[in-house]
């Protein structure tokens, strides 16, 4: 049965923080974080991404990388999928392929 539009984006949400965390972390050791442990640029493209999810016309929302309109702009949607390219071997080699299976952009 598909989520309620609020628990997708809850779930969402929770995945791409993780995702981009795991990215952040390994891709920029050097650079200066914030609280949460993101460099300013991996925060940028994760609110980027949490406002597309958000904002997501479609319902019930296909994966980003199945979408037609493809909503995000070039520069985020290439930033974007080398994160979760990135994160999503990390995963799988973790064994969750839930989480990467949920969000394979
Ligand atoms: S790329 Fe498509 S599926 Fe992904 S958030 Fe944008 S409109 Fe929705
Ligand atoms: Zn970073």
């Amino acid at each position: 049965m598909a989520l309620s539009k609020e628990k997708r984006i809850k779930k969402d949400a929770k995945i791409l923080r993780k995702f981009v965390y795991v990215y952040c972390k390994k891709n920029h050791p050097d650079r200066e974080k914030n609280s949460d442990g993101y460099c300013g640029e991996c925060f940028e493209v994760l609110n980027y991404a949490l406002k597309r999810d958000e904002k997501c016309p479609l319902d019930p929302k296909p994966k980003c990388k199945d979408c037609k309109i493809h909503c995000y702009k070039p520069e985020m949607r290439q930033k974007i999928k080398e994160i979760m390219k990135f994160s999503g071997i990390y995963f799988i080699k973790r064994g969750r392929l839930d989480w990467v299976f949920h969000y394979f952009f």
